[in-house]
């Protein structure tokens, strides 16, 4: 049994390749790591707690994914490298089977993307993981959410919604099975953070978010930073087959806006730029979807076409928050 204060180093002190940039790692008081010259820092913080953001239901292994995966996507919104990781975990108790599932999740994440966990610490209570990560950038590079301007076309980096109808149909919202169950509950606990994306829309995008909580909501942060609205391309919006399978036109499109838990970017480009994010983002998997357009703010921070023609959706709240995402009701 381990007490708590050598499971951060028993359990997550085993990168197999650790990152040479770190010059002091797990195992002293802090650590100590190298930036790039000419390069700025940039650091996010993630909490998931228990019975919040996942339940007792959740695989430990996906919970060690998720918690760094949200982490990596806020760092790829803002264009940097993601690099060094500190994890402080809350645990009701030690469960040796949770801790090793949890950690290979964790690792898994950390290893594809380059990243090396250089430190953390551990308390007694109820279930709480966070995660700060670090990242670099160069200089000046920053994508941030106020440089939107009328006239940028607005683009998604993924389908949209899956999560959410994921998390609806565990959830028995659905009277019938959806064959498409698995793929979908795996976009809800392993989502994958575009973090080659986020670095090529350095110099490219001309504001830049990643959609945790809902499209429309964060679409909404950029529009205010940038003191601009959007028009939305309904017909455009990315949807999985699983999404158009499971539900109505009109029901698909609700929940691509407003649900959580994507991790996609969603992110704006100049028309002179167009040329560039084409060239840029060509040798990626998933290419982005323009969606739309930013306009000049109007009474409506947001409108939406249909096939070119300007369409009312009816949206089941008018305020977006992570609560209200986990409670809509899809029917
Ligand atoms: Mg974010």
């Amino acid at each position: 049994m381990q007490n708590e204060f050598n499971i951060i180093e028993h359990y997550f002190k085993r990168q197999e390749k650790q990152r040479s940039d770190v010059v002091i790692g797990i195992g002293d008081d802090g650590a100590v790591t190298q930036v790039q010259p000419e390069h700025q820092l940039v650091t996010v913080t993630d909490t998931l707690v228990e019975g919040v953001h996942f339940d007792q239901t959740t695989p430990a292994r996906a919970v060690g994914h998720k918690c760094i995966a949200v982490n990596l996507s806020d760092l790829a919104a803002m264009g940097a490298e993601p690099c060094w990781i500190s994890l402080a975990l809350t645990l009701p108790d030690i469960d040796e089977l949770w801790l090793n599932e949890f950690a290979a999740g964790l690792h898994e994440v950390c290893q594809y993307y380059g990243c090396t966990l250089i430190g953390g610490d551990t308390t007694r209570g109820p279930l709480t993981v966070t995660v700060t990560a670090q990242g670099q950038l160069p200089t000046g590079s920053a994508l941030t959410r106020d440089g939107a301007k009328a006239g940028d076309w607005l683009y998604v980096s993924g389908p949209l919604g899956d999560a959410g109808l994921a998390l609806d149909i565990t959830q028995q919202r659905y009277p019938k099975a959806s064959p498409h169950l698995q793929k979908l509950v795996e976009r809800l606990h392993y989502p994958t953070p575009r973090v080659a994306l986020g670095q090529s829309l350095r110099g490219v995008a001309s504001a830049c978010i990643d959609v945790s909580d809902g499209l429309l909501a964060d679409l909404q942060h950029i529009l205010s930073a940038s003191g601009v609205g959007a028009e939305i391309e309904l017909d455009r919006l990315p949807l999985s087959l699983a999404m158009t399978e499971t539900l109505s036109q009109e029901d698909a499109f609700v929940k691509a806006l407003t649900a959580g838990d994507d991790y996609e970017l969603c992110f704006t480009v100049e028309e002179s730029n167009r040329g560039r994010l084409e060239t840029l983002t060509a040798h990626l998997k998933n290419r982005p979807i323009c969606i739309g357009r930013i306009q000049k703010v109007a009474s409506e921070p947001i409108t939406f076409k249909l096939f070119g023609e300007e369409y009312t959706l009816s949206l089941p709240r008018s305020g977006y928050n992570h609560f209200a995402n986990i409670e809509a009701d899809p029917s």
